[in-house]
């Protein structure tokens, strides 16, 4: 095996790091208070080619692998996962499917703006009563002389409302099937459309610098050629976009983890405490190890559900592990650092403070962890106990 990163791979991770650690690390406490979605810092990563890294370079993007693409989201989340999070909804939900089921013209119009990342794209699946279960969804799609007729509402849509958001790929329900479920459809709604309308943004446990807004469709008119592959395929689309989503969110949460053993590190070995550098006593010491042991574990689970993309292999099973340990492993993480920084650590001004509340998201979003943990287990349960082993062992 040959665990060594390409040049390519090497040169977003870094790029990633240096950017993240002097741009974004020194301002993420103050946009957590200020509630501030980071425009410059979008703008810049814009311009370094991070906000397009996986996007095709025809369209302006930036052309890398998922492998680069997810070393890159680590390190930007090590830094702030409000930045993080803006980076993968744009990358991952936003713009991904129309690079992979868009006609040449939706590519043209809708992702050649925001393959730079100098506007913003968002994903719209969730709503009111369709979170897990999509199948819920009762926004309605109808199509009326040509064009596709949109009313119903949103719930929580990253970079739906920043001032760079060019539009919205809404998952709308276009019929019923004969078998009485419902037919899912995906389709691209511009910003501006007249009767498509933004609530105001949410008060968050964290994310606080990201930008979420409902959204609503009031007799919202867009031409039929604005669905996004086929007509009734937007569930099967979504599933595979979220396949792909659920790595980039575990990478987020191995950057955060990291963010954690970081500080832990750092006070370990400056608070004193009967004498000695905390760092001294084992207990402190078994929290570090079983930290750096789940993040390594976490970062090869990402790389290897990564590696298998960028292979073309199927990727599923690995993707759900990799999300559910490595946003699991990231909250033990997040107690842990705060556990070594005492009362400190339960300050609103310290970095640890803010990790633990910003790390509960990673196991409800994109895919809860009991949806994973499912669809792990379908997954075992279809195969020979022999025939899993063999699967995950060599792919
Ligand atoms: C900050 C933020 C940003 C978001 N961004 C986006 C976005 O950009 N686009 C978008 O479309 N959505 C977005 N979401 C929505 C997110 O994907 C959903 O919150 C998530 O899918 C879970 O849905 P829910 O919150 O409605 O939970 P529910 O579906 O109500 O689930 C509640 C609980 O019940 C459990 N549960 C549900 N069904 C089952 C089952 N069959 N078996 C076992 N347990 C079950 C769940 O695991 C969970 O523990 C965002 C959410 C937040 C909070």
């Amino acid at each position: 095996m040959n665990f060594d990163l390409t040049a390519d791979q090497k040169h977003w991770r870094d790029l990633a790091r240096d950017f993240a650690q002097s741009e974004i690390r020194p301002h993420a406490e103050s946009l957590d208070r200020e509630r501030k979605f980071p425009h410059d810092i979008i703008s810049e990563m814009s311009k370094l080619g991070l906000m397009g890294l996986t996007l095709p370079e025809e369209y302006g993007g930036s052309g890398g692998d998922f492998v680069g693409y997810n070393l890159a989201l680590e390190e930007i989340s090590r830094a702030d996962t409000s930045v993080g999070i803006t980076m993968e909804a744009h990358i991952s939900l936003g713009c991904a499917p129309i690079a992979a089921y868009g006609t040449q013209e939706q590519k043209e119009r809708f992702l050649a703006p925001c393959a730079t990342g100098e506007k913003l794209w968002a994903f719209g699946l969730t709503e009111e009563n369709a979170g897990t279960d999509a199948g819920g969804t009762e926004t309605t799609a109808e199509l009326r002389d040509g064009e596709w007729v949109v009313d119903g509402s949103k719930k929580w849509i990253t970079n739906s409302g920043t001032d760079i958001t060019a539009g919205v790929t809404a998952i709308a329900k276009t019929g019923e099937r004969e078998s009485g479920k419902p037919e899912l459809s995906a389709i691209i709604i511009p910003q501006d459309t007249p009767g498509f309308t933004r609530g105001p943004s949410y008060e968050k446990l964290g994310w606080r610098a990201a930008d979420q807004h409902p959204l609503y469709f009031e007799d919202c008119h867009v031409p039929e050629e604005n669905l996004l592959g086929e007509r009734g395929r937007g569930f099967r689309q979504f599933l595979q976009t979220l396949d792909a989503g659920r790595v980039a969110v575990a990478a987020l949460s191995v950057g955060l983890a990291q963010a954690c053993l970081d500080e832990a590190l750092a006070r370990a070995v400056e608070r004193r405490q009967f004498g000695k550098f905390i760092s001294e006593f084992q207990a402190v010491q078994f929290k570090l190890a079983d930290m750096a042991m789940e993040i390594e574990l976490a970062r090869n689970m990402v790389l290897k559900a990564a590696w298998l993309r960028d292979e073309g292999r199927s990727f599923g099973r690995e993707a759900s592990m990799a999300k559910v340990f490595a946003s699991e492993a990231a909250k033990r993480a997040a107690d842990q650092a705060v556990q070594i920084w005492g009362g400190e650590g339960f300050m609103e001004t310290s970095a640890v403070a803010r990790y633990w509340r910003q790390v509960k998201i990673n196991e409800i979003g994109e895919g809860t962890s009991e949806i994973n943990r499912q669809i792990i287990a379908r997954s075992l349960l279809s195969e020979s106990a022999e025939e899993a082993k063999e699967n995950m062992v060599a792919q």
